[in-house]
């Protein structure tokens, strides 16, 4: 049973109150976040005040949501209304949001009590979780080692059961490679299944709202409260959302998945590549039918990405202008309390990507860098198309290697740590991590990437996976 069924079932049969549960991780964040990192705030009174409405609800024998009195927590980058939000940045950390996003309330509205606000790179941008201008979150598993990012507290909290279930950002892979590093399950939905109203911009046309959890089962169950059409997001399907619970443990015989090669690069390390080899064995002996492909994106995705998603950050972050949002520097016009504003309250690699997102934008740039990348998407996306004209599912590493330390990387080398993510983020496509099955005791991720809204399938192929290791555990 997945940790949410468990609690659900013990909170049923009043065998423990949401309050009683709320204090437990309450007391256990207090005891463990400054050696983690994981939680830039917490909200103690909100959370316990949730679960006391939830339990009377209870008492009064109304019907309840599976993840009603469950305590979450949130990214620091999704608006809270009354709670500071800041997105790990100077530059919001006075920052109050008068409403809440649309998907943090659909979980509230379904009884998710929310313990805090999560650490993460400043603005969501980075893969280490070091760029939080506050302080780093840590790998639980090895406190030398990063977390992750850029939702590093996401995945920490998850790992060190400091939440049950977490939301992050995924862009280019923020959500899936800390989950790696961290041995927790990242779901990536696909681009528009869950609204973006609240969520604050890095690069809005790839910016998907994540899930963190303990297992593939959970996953869905949060999907399924946060998924479908919002009024206040026109980039956001109207497609309906369909029952993720439905099928989820029909067998997989006969279903198709893609092992491309271009994902199994020599830098792969050996403990990743035996860890997905065992993975790949599992799924032949569950029937599924495994079959190689050629799927040219890995190559390109990393300069694409960063093209395109700093010259949308730089836009998007072109608002932190010392007049209307953020914080504000002193200077005698409005051009110099803008530049004195972004010089003072933004960290490095958000400097660094901002000026060059304006390059990219520069007239005479367009036809060097962002006109070509835009073009490499589309082909990205067709070459996706192609391959699901032949398979059902794709199957992929996360991350070349377990969580490093966090030393001797140079700003480059952090940004290619997201060279296998990046490419499903480019397509818009669903796409998970979920923990290999290892002797070893750092984690290591898989990715599953499905077609456009078929989350159903990713959720179906990653139930089975864990049912099959934990019935041979
Ligand atoms: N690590 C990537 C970056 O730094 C992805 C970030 C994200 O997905 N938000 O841009």
């Amino acid at each position: 049973m997945s940790a949410v069924q468990q609690l659900y079932n013990r909170l049923s049969k009043k065998e423990l109150s949401s309050y009683e549960l709320t204090e437990v991780y309450l007391n256990r964040i207090t005891e463990e976040n400054s050696s983690l990192g994981t939680y830039l705030t917490l909200c103690p009174e909100k959370a316990l005040s949730q679960a006391k409405d939830v339990d009377i609800r209870r008492v009064k024998g109304e019907p309840l949501h599976p993840l009603a009195g469950i305590p979450m927590a949130v990214k620091d980058n999704f608006c809270t209304a009354g709670i500071p939000t800041t997105c790990a940045s100077r530059m919001l950390r006075d920052f109050l949001p008068p409403y809440t996003a649309t998907c943090v309330r659909r979980l509230e509205e379904a009884g998710g009590v929310m313990l805090g606000k999560l650490n993460l790179d400043e603005f969501a941008m980075g893969a280490t979780g070091e760029y939080s201008a506050y302080y780093p979150a840590v790998n639980p598993h090895d406190l030398d080692r990063m977390a992750g990012g850029s939702s590093s507290g996401s995945a920490a909290s998850v790992a060190a059961d400091l939440a049950v279930y977490s939301l992050g950002s995924d862009t280019g892979g923020s959500v899936r490679l800390p989950a790696s590093f961290c041995g927790v399950v990242g779901m990536k939905p696909t681009y528009g299944r869950i609204s973006r109203f609240g969520m604050i911009a890095f690069a809005s046309s790839l910016d998907t709202v994540g899930i963190v959890t303990s297992s593939v089962y959970d996953s869905a169950m949060v999907l399924s409260v946060m998924a479908g059409a919002d009024p206040l997001d026109a980039t956001c399907s109207t497609l309906p959302v369909p029952d993720y619970f439905h099928g989820i443990a029909a067998p997989l015989a006969g279903l198709r998945i893609g092992v491309p090669e271009e994902f199994f690069t020599e830098d792969l390390s050996s403990e990743v590549q035996k860890a997905l080899q065992t993975v790949l064995d599992v799924y032949r002996s569950l029937g599924v039918v495994l079959v190689p492909l050629s799927l040219p994106v890995v190559e390109d995705s990393l300069a694409v990405y960063h093209i395109l998603s700093s010259a949308e950050g730089a836009s998007n972050l072109s608002r932190y202008d010392g007049v209307r949002f953020g914080a504000r520097a002193a200077g005698k016009t409005s051009a110099e309390i803008a530049r004195n504003t972004g010089e003072q309250f933004f960290g490095g690699e958000v400097k660094a990507r901002m000026e060059s997102g304006a390059a990219y934008l520069e007239e005479a740039n367009m036809a060097i860098y962002y006109r070509p990348a835009q073009a490499k998407q589309q082909f990205i996306k067709d070459s996706f198309k192609d391959a699901f004209q032949k398979v059902d599912l794709v199957f992929a590493p996360t991350a070349t290697c377990v969580a490093p330390t966090s030393h001797g990387f140079t700003r480059g080398e952090k940004r290619a740590f997201d060279r296998f993510t990046v490419p499903a983020s480019l397509a818009g496509l669903p796409s998970v991590s979920i923990p290999c099955k290892t002797n070893d005791t750092l984690p290591i991720g898989f990715q599953l990437i499905a077609p456009h809204f078929r989350e159903d399938l990713i959720f179906r192929a990653g139930h089975l996976y864990e049912k099959e290791v934990a019935h041979h555990a």
